[in-house]
């Protein structure tokens, strides 16, 4: 088996050696480790079909995987070890960028950075942007339907993708690989793949949306009293602006506070501490006027005593000084001890319900834990992390993990909102899908999976319970 998954792809890139192998066998945050007959990295869509070919006669495990910097367990192989780990790292080419009908073709393993940086070179945007970006691969984006701050504006992955190339479970290819804004014919497949976290077969390269480069940005942070004053402001700013709203984040104090102790670079553009900040990014293609929209905008807030104070952004290192702020907060709550996770999203207006009820509740449930919810509020998604009491043990916390999701999750639900907005599912999240999702939608997710991928093979253990 090893001998003919080298011959697809080279001896070179079959790695079998134990010490090849353990980059790819664990995720970032270490929760879990898998086994793998091999990491294969083949260069071609072609090599993958085989590589899938010769899993499925062998009924091996495939287990697609891109950077590696998934969140919740997606890329990992199953302990068993009966898997191949398909690496997309050489699939790395763009094969062409039209700038007139804005699109831009990219293979699975092109780095999100770099395709980023092929839309700049030609004049163009791609917009898709996350703390990542300079590792993670775009087929993993695009399998994981990934978030990242410009969704307001843009959309997620899957918003981004206009076709789709995939190597299918039996290792046939499905060519979908169209550059049309308008294709009406019939079922679109290709959101089958975006989002399915490589269980029904495994993205080879997309079609990717362009857009116009901004050519003008404003970008303030804004003092608030609560998080009631971030969604009103942000729906003045939409109103105001035409949609020029390109980000919209929240913070809370104590990002801040544990920003300032522990990142030495981060300062606070206020005097005083406030309870919540926003920042707040308008950007357009067209030049001329947006920072005085966005004056206006805060001028008024502060009449209506929805803002306490507000900064603008007075040059390009200001601007990157306010997000670092922001990038800041998952950063430092990574040194301040064990932290329990949630990644959930709500209706934009219903955010400060959500905030009113979970963090009381969950300071009940833990007395002395700290919660630090934060995020993308204009996408109604928000990342409400709790960090551990100080002092307390790491693990003992860490143990309070599912009992703290219980009481999260269920204030999500009533308010019809989502326990993964933005991190997939993987196998961290399994068992929370399954509990608040309509048993037909599981059950349909299901019969997909089977019809596509009858044995089994294609990532398995993740998504579906
Ligand atoms: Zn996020």
């Amino acid at each position: 088996m090893i001998d003919r998954l080298a011959a697809i792809v080279g001896p070179a890139h079959c790695l079998t050696a134990a010490a090849d192998l353990a980059p790819y066998l664990v995720e970032e945050r270490g929760l879990y480790r898998g086994a793998a007959q091999a990491v294969v990295r083949p260069a071609s869509t072609a090599e993958v079909a085989a590589v899938v070919r010769l899993c499925a006669e062998a009924g091996l495990a495939v287990v697609p995987q891109g950077g590696n910097t998934g969140l919740c367990g997606g890329g990992v192989p199953p302990e068993h070890g009966r898997a191949v780990v398909v690496s997309t790292a050489r699939l790395d080419r763009i094969r062409a960028l039209d700038a007139v009908n804005f699109t831009l073709t990219a293979e699975a393993g092109c780095v999100l950075a770099n395709v980023q940086e092929a839309a700049a070179a030609a004049g163009v945007l791609f917009p898709l942007s996350l703390g990542a970006e300079g590792s993670c691969r775009i087929g993993g984006n695009l399998s994981t339907n990934a978030g990242g701050t410009a969704v307001l504006r843009y959309g997620n992955a899957r918003d981004l993708v206009l076709g789709l190339e995939a190597v299918l479970p039996d290792g046939s290819v499905w060519n979908g690989l169209r550059a049309l804004r308008k294709d009406n014919t019939g079922y679109d497949l290709k959101h089958l793949f975006l989002g399915a976290e490589g269980t029904l077969g495994i993205i080879t390269a997309a079609v990717l949306k362009l857009f116009p480069q901004p050519r003008e940005c404003a970008t303030a942070l804004i003092a608030l009293p609560d998080p009631a004053a971030a969604v009103e402001i942000l729906a003045r700013a939409r109103t105001a602006s035409g949609d020029a709203v390109t980000a919209c984040e929240l913070i809370p104090r104590i990002g801040v506070a544990l920003g300032l102790a522990h990142l030495p670079d981060l300062r606070d553009p206020f005097a005083t501490p406030h309870p919540w900040l926003l920042l707040l990014e308008l950007s357009s293609s067209r030049p001329g006027g947006l920072r005085e929209t966005l004056e206006t905008v805060l001028a008024d807030a502060v009449d209506a005593g929805l803002a306490a104070d507000a900064v603008l952004a007075e040059s390009e290192a200001q601007r990157r000084a306010l997000w670092r702020l922001r990038e800041g907060v998952p950063e430092a709550q990574k040194k301040e001890g064990g932290s329990i996770k949630h990644d959930v999203a709500v209706p934009v207006s219903r955010v400060p319900e959500f905030l009113a009820r979970a963090t009381p509740a969950v300071e009940a449930a833990l007395p002395g834990v700290r919660v630090v919810a934060f995020g993308h509020i204009g996408d109604g998604n928000i990342h409400f992390n709790l960090t551990q009491p100080p002092g307390a043990d790491r693990q003992d916390f860490l143990d309070q993990w599912e009992r703290m999701n219980r009481i999260v999750h269920d204030i999500v639900a009533d308010l019809s909102g989502s326990v993964s907005a933005e991190h997939g599912i993987g196998r961290l999240k399994i068992a929370e899908m399954a509990r608040y999702k309509d048993p037909v939608e599981l059950d349909l997710m299901r019969r997909i999976k089977t019809a596509l991928d009858p044995r089994g093979i294609m990532n398995p253990g993740k998504i579906l319970p």
